[in-house]
């Protein structure tokens, strides 16, 4: 059984976008919009992004495993059209609710919005969002998070993190997943771990194999849950 909720179609909402409006600034003013929604029910939002096959769903199976008794937790699961990786979530306990973006490749703040909706803010404390297997544009749209998770995986190969500066830039937490494939994949965790710091200081990096918890503890800190 599964708690999957509800599946938010992209295609049944709508921006209100006129000619000429500029979609970043919109989508930053909606982000804003849910921030303070979200503050106002202390709820603490997580983004987390990566590349299809990194390991997000995976991180916040294993995430949720972890904290559903000190949260109560809700996860959105940002995907084109299939909603395998919001049953899978679902199958923990945890309130699910499904955004199919149709052709976007990316979550933006309006469906978020439109996520929000379908839950009760008043009875949760903590809120994942898994955007959409892509690493390069949901940098761009920001959903009001109060932070944002990149997952990258070893096995992404070792120029993951310099092709991709943006997704680090915005970033509070880098996660290097899959770390016991690092040495057949011959990438260096430690290089990479440089490389995001050389892209963002302050940035948070936590090495795991999620698929065995390993890391999980340490990631739970970085996220100051
Ligand atoms: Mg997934
Ligand atoms: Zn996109």
């Amino acid at each position: 059984m599964t708690n999957l909720k509800e599946v938010v179609k992209a295609e049944e909402e709508t921006f209100d976008i006129e000619p000429g409006m500029d979609i970043l600034k919109v989508n930053k003013k909606l982000a804003l919009k849910n921030r303070e929604l979200l503050r106002k029910h202390k709820v603490k939002a997580i983004d987390v992004m990566g590349s299809i096959g990194a390991g997000k769903t995976s991180l916040i199976e294993k995430l949720v495993q972890a904290l559903k008794k000190k949260y109560r937790i809700a996860v959105f699961k940002g995907d084109l059209t299939t909603t395998i990786d919001a049953e899978r979530i679902g199958c923990h306990g945890v309130e699910v609710v499904a955004i199919n973006t149709g052709r976007e490749c990316h979550l933006d703040a309006n469906l978020v919005a439109r996520a929000v909706e379908k839950i009760r803010l008043e009875d949760i404390d903590l809120l994942f969002i898994e955007n959409v297997g892509n690493l390069i544009c949901p940098a761009e749209f920001p959903l009001g998070t109060e932070k944002r998770v990149v997952v990258v995986s070893v096995t992404e190969g070792p120029y993951m993190v310099v092709k991709h500066p943006f997704s680090f830039m915005d970033a509070d937490v880098a996660v290097i997943n899959k770390k016991d494939l690092a040495k057949v994949m011959k990438v260096d965790t430690k290089k990479l771990e440089m490389e995001v710091k050389e892209i963002k200081p302050d940035v948070k990096v936590v090495v795991t194999n999620a698929l065995k918890g390993e890391g999980v503890e340490e990631l739970v800190d970085a996220l100051g849950l």
